[in-house]
């Protein structure tokens, strides 16, 4: 897709279309579009597009320079106060979702961003649909919201640990056996929706290796530090391992379009998924026809009249 910003009223940074190109580069191999064919063994976990680890330090400031360039693009989102950007996060633990979000959005002004977790829900959640709680969730025009795990929960860890459904409070002759596509069904539409009212919608899998999420592990229990972010129930779910992949696998199969993509991100280096996740954000928020809003004659007139009194002063 050509770059908008030539089209734009305020010039950008010079190096601002040089950044949208290059994160497309980065972004678009991790792209699944339309997901039918896609297979999860297509992605090594320790992928780095072939950049060595001795070109991490030029990786950090590409990293640097495109949080920049996002929060230029960002700017123009809230100025222009029409479209809004839901970035929607899913992993298993360790994958590096807290570090890869707080990296991303940290140039990008507080009040245009916001980020909701969706943990194992209450019984507040329990009394309502399971979109009910993301969906007080959206943000508003203008805005970049995130999710730190979502609704996807819902044809994952309640996939793998089916006990769950009987857990909640859907009426019993609602649960048949094709409930999962009937989740997929209503999530596209639901995406769909979002779609059609100014919502994009841009999703990620990180996607780390049952390897480098042990040795995650073993750092969070040996470096005080760390310690914090340990939790038992953890190792328990990697015990569940294949049956995790297969769930993310047929999620992204069922869910992947064009218009809501997946990425599935290589995470067992933290600095690439970073790369990558910037990239596709800025790629997003390209897409758009972000542009800073025109004033009329009335309020140029406005403008003219307030230069005079202060001139005058
Ligand atoms: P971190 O461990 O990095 O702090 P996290 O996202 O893993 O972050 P936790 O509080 O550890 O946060 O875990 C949240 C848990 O809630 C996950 O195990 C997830 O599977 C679970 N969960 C989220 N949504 C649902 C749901 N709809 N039904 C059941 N469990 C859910
Ligand atoms: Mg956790």
């Amino acid at each position: 897709m050509a770059s908008k910003s030539k089209h734009r009223q305020n010039p950008a940074p010079p190096d601002l279309d040089t950044f949208i190109k290059k994160a497309r580069k980065y972004a678009r191999p991790y792209r699944v579009g339309e997901g039918k064919k896609f297979r999860l063994k297509d992605v090594d976990p320790g992928d780095t597009a072939g950049i060595g680890s001795e070109a991490k330090p030029q990786s950090e400031e590409a990293l640097q320079n495109g949080v920049r360039a996002l929060a230029t693009l960002q700017d123009m989102l809230y100025a222009q106060d029409r479209w809004a950007l839901l970035l929607i996060f899913q992993a298993m633990d360790a994958a590096g979702k807290d570090g890869a979000i707080k990296h991303v959005m940290s140039g990008v002004n507080p009040q245009g961003c916001q980020v909701a977790s969706f943990k194992v829900p209450t019984s507040e959640d329990l009394d309502h649909d399971y979109l009910w709680r993301c969906n007080r969730q959206l943000p508003e025009r203008g805005r970049i919201g995130i999710f730190n795990r979502s609704y996807y929960e819902e044809v994952l860890v309640v996939r793998v640990h089916e006990g769950l459904l009987g857990k909640s409070k859907i009426p019993p002759g609602l649960i048949k056996k094709d409930i999962w596509d009937t989740r997929y069904r209503d999530i596209r539409s639901y995406e769909r929706y979002l779609a059609n009212n100014g919502v994009l919608v841009r999703k990620f899998f990180l996607h780390i290796s049952q390897k480098e999420q042990k040795r995650r592990f073993f750092e969070r229990i040996e470096n005080p530090e760390k310690n914090w972010k340990f939790s038992a129930s953890d190792v328990e779910e990697r015990g569940f391992w294949k049956d995790y992949m297969e769930a993310y696998e047929e999620m992204i199969r069922e869910t992947s379009t064009e218009e809501s993509p997946w990425y599935v991100v290589p995470a067992d280096n933290k600095w690439f998924t970073r790369v990558v996740v910037a990239a596709a954000v800025i790629d997003a928020l390209d897409s758009l026809d972000l542009r800073y809003p025109k004033v009329g004659p009335e309020k140029l007139r406005e403008l003219a009249g307030a230069k005079k009194a202060l001139l005058a002063e």
